[in-house]
Formats: structure tokens, sequence, C-alpha cells
């Protein structure tokens, strides 16, 4: 990537931040404001060195959890907004970026194909998803909320947050909603909202929500769909190389609501994420009357059908910008970034799959893939323990350090996988690799031979 590019443009972005203050008259910063150069100095060295510490998730040799740096273009609109500091919550305090965001919500409503919906940005997946199951409980006060097993862990958290019931549902062995076990509880409880996730967090497990549309016809629930983390791929479901399933992601736009966290695959900084609603009328949930804001517009302010109070206008400018550069095309701009995430993913199972050293959990459905080390014997203590040791050596390198990440998957469930393990532990720990950079594509080959390699001398010591 050609950094210096983006280092005029900053330069730029400073430079017209300036003329814009400098549309008023101008006046001295008070002193008790002032902070000495060499205090500056001495401040951001120590910071530059604490912050040195940090992982480089901007790197290929990065594959472990769901992080990925922002774009340049993001960061540098997320910076130039932050100059001037716009709130999101209401017009008055983000007259121009709060139009940016419902320009950027309507761009994320129209690919999953909803007409008619209400939207906004959320400062996170968990807020977003908060709100979702906070409409659902205001619309089935009494229900129960589903989730599977392997969905995000906030649903849980949130269900007790806003005082609801809930009900968790079996996996099958790829890790999506067992749709038996769903209808069996539908027979017995009263589910009002099923929640659907596109991508677990875990495997990338892709729930079939085509099929949960028909139970839904039969059982009458709400669907909430969490595409916190896949909602992206939905711009590969029309490709005719069939990179992913597509029926899943096409029947979204029947579903009640959708979560999708553009700082996940969007190319996002921190602080964004997004609910949307298909039914424009759950808006009056929301409804409020704020003393202090509303007042220079009759428009509406994000802040009447948004949970939170004050956002930055930042996050809405730079996904503004950024949509502006990665259009949500399938062939353009976000979705051949998606595809070689994806390709990625597939090149690395193929690999896993004929290799002698490591096993995989289940074939990958978008671009995470879960595995782990192969053993002597197949027994959960075992293969946490090579996991835990692959995973140290790996990152633990000085020459070459790898990052993966690691899983905690109940045992039970690996043994829908692996009917012949050694059940001796609750959990087993596995490894677990998010392959989000398009560049992670052509470093696949060596990365799996390094990966390979640790595995067959871990597996020697043993
Ligand atoms: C990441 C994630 C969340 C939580 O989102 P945050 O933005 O981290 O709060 C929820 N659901 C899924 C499926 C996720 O991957």
């Amino acid at each position: 990537m050609k950094k210096n590019i983006y280092l005029s443009q900053l330069i730029e972005c400073f430079k017209n931040i300036e003329l814009w203050e400098k549309r008023l008259p101008s006046f001295e910063t008070d002193e008790t404001l002032e902070i000495p150069a060499e205090k500056i100095k001495s401040v951001f060295t120590e910071y530059f060195t604490r912050l040195g510490n940090s992982y480089p998730f901007f790197h290929r040799q990065y594959a472990g959890q769901m992080l990925k740096p922002p774009h340049p273009a993001a960061s540098l609109a997320y910076f130039t907004a932050m100059l001037i500091n716009p709130n999101n919550h209401a017009l008055d305090g983000g007259p121009e970026t709060s139009v940016m965001e419902k320009e950027a919500v309507q761009q994320l409503a129209k690919m999953f194909g909803f007409k008619n919906y209400l939207g906004h940005l959320t400062s996170s997946g968990t807020i977003a998803n908060l709100e979702a199951l906070w409409v659902s409980k205001s619309i089935y006060p009494e229900k129960l909320i589903a989730f599977s097993k392997e969905a995000h862990y906030t649903h849980n958290r949130m269900c007790s947050v806003i005082g609801a019931k809930f009900i968790e549902i079996d996996t099958d062995s790829q890790g999506r909603i067992d749709t038996e076990d769903l209808e069996e509880k539908l027979k017995i409880y009263p589910i009002g909202t099923l929640v659907a996730t596109v991508g677990t967090t875990g495997r990338g497990a892709v729930d079939p929500i085509h099929k949960l549309l028909e139970l839904k016809e039969k059982y009458n629930f709400r669907i909430h769909v969490d595409a916190a983390y896949g909602g992206y791929f939905i711009l590969l479901a029309e490709d005719s190389k069939r990179l992913i399933e597509p029926e899943p992601f096409l029947s979204i736009s029947q579903c009640d609501s959708v979560v999708i966290d553009p700082h996940k695959h969007g190319l996002q900084p921190y602080g964004c994420g997004s609910i949307i609603f298909r039914d424009p009328s759950v808006g009056k949930f929301y409804k409020h009357d704020s003393p202090y804001t509303y007042f220079t517009s009759k428009e509406l302010h994000l802040g009447e059908i948004s949970l939170e109070c004050s956002r930055a206008g930042a996050s809405a400018a730079a996904l503004w910008v950024t949509l502006k550069c990665f259009p949500l095309k399938p062939n353009e701009g976000m979705g051949p970034i998606l595809a070689k995430t994806r390709k990625a993913a597939v090149k690395w199972a193929e690999l896993v799959n004929k290799s002698q050293y490591l096993e995989i959990l289940s074939q990958p459905e978008l671009d995470i893939l879960v595995f782990f080390p192969k053993s002597k014997s197949l027994k959960s203590s075992l293969i946490s323990k090579l996991s835990e040791n692959l995973f140290n050596s790996a990152i633990n390198n000085k020459n070459f350090p790898v990052y993966l990440a690691k899983m905690k998957l109940e045992s039970k469930t690996l043994s829908k996988n692996f009917p012949e393990i050694v059940l001796d532990q609750e959990y087993t720990t596995l490894l677990r690799s998010c392959l989000m950079k398009p560049e992670h594509l052509n470093f696949i080959p060596e990365l799996h031979k390094y990966i390979e390699n640790l595995a067959k001398e871990i597996r020697d010591k043993t």
C-alpha cells in the first residue's frame, strides 16, 4: 500500500480544518489548556513505547482474533471529523455527519434488500443487538428469546439486562442452529424471537435462515439476524462462483432486524456497529422527548431512534468516506476484498484437510478456520494441551511470530464431529484463525507450512 498518499492527505486534513476554523474570528487558546512543548514530547515518547506493546493486527502474520486494521481512508476521515467532534445524537450536534450516517445506513440496508427500514449506527455490535432484543421484548414482553449455543455470548447477557427470559438451542456439527432441536422447543415454549447468526464468532457458521423462515411461517416468531461479523459476505451471494452458500444471505431481507458491524469487516476503526429494522414502526418504542437537544430541525434526529445518546459523528463520517471508496458491490469495492478473505479460508481448509498433522473442526463457511494439532489419541485434554503448545510456539517465535487465536468449545459439541473422542474435559481448546485481510490469501501456503511444522514438532515431543 502506498502509505505516502495518506501522509500527504493527513496534512490536507489538518489544513482543511484550519481553513474551516478561520471562518470565524480567531481568539487565543486559554492558558489553562496549554502544554509546554517539552512535556508533549516526553509524554508522547512514553505513549509510543506503551503502544508498541500492541499486537500487529495490520500484518498478515496476525491471523488470530476478529481484529482488522481500519483502512487509512477511514482513519483519516475519522481523524478529520474528530477534530470537529460532531455528536450524532442530534442534528444540533452533528448536522452534516448525521446526514452522512443516514446515507451510509441506507447503503447497508440496501445491501440486505431492506426497502422500508429504520436503522442507525451504534457504538458496537453488542449495543446494536441489545436494541434488537429490547424491541423484541417490547413487542413480546412475556415471550422467550432463543439463540443458539454458539451465538455471541452477549445475547445471554443482554437478555438479563432487559429482563427477558431466554432459551438456548443446540447446534449441529457445523455449528449452525439445529433446526430439529429448535422445532422441538418451538412446540413447547412460547418463543417470541429467534436470534440467527450469520458468521458465529467461534467458527463463522451461518445459520440456515431460509429454513428458519419456514419455521417462522408455522410458529410465528420474530427473527433477528446477528450478522455483526458475516453481514458483508452477502456481497458474494449472487456471485456465480458460489464462494458461499447464498440461501441464508438472500433470506435476510425477510427477517425482522439485522445487525452488522462495520468495525469488523467494514474497514472501520472501533466504534461502528449498526442495527436495521425491517418495519420502521418499531421507532415508536424509542419515542422520548429531550428537554435539551432537539431544537434545530423538525427532521428526524438519530437520537430519537437510538438507545444511546452521544455517538461519534466521526464514525459515520469514516464509514461514509469508506463507502465512497469501496462501494458495496460484488465486483468492485468491498466484494473483491471479501472474496479474497473467503478464498484464503477455503485454501487453508484444503491444505489442513490433507495434512497429517492438523485436523479441522468443520469446513469453514466464511473466512474463519478452527483446527487443532493431530495427536496419537483423540482425547480432549490432549487436544487442548497440544493446541496451547502450538499457540505459544507460534506467538513466541521471535523471528517469525504468528498470531493465532484459541477457541474453547464444549467437548460434547466436538464429539459431533469426532464421535470417537474421549471426553475427559468439559471444554476443549482448539486453534482459531480469522483470515480477515485480503493479503492472507497469498500467504496461506507459507502460513500452513509453518503451522504444520510446529504441529509436527509438538507431536513428536509428546
Ligand atoms: C463481534 C460480534 C458481536 C459483538 O459485537 P461488538 O461490536 O464486539 O460489540 C456480536 N455478535 C457477533 C456474531 C459478533 O461476531
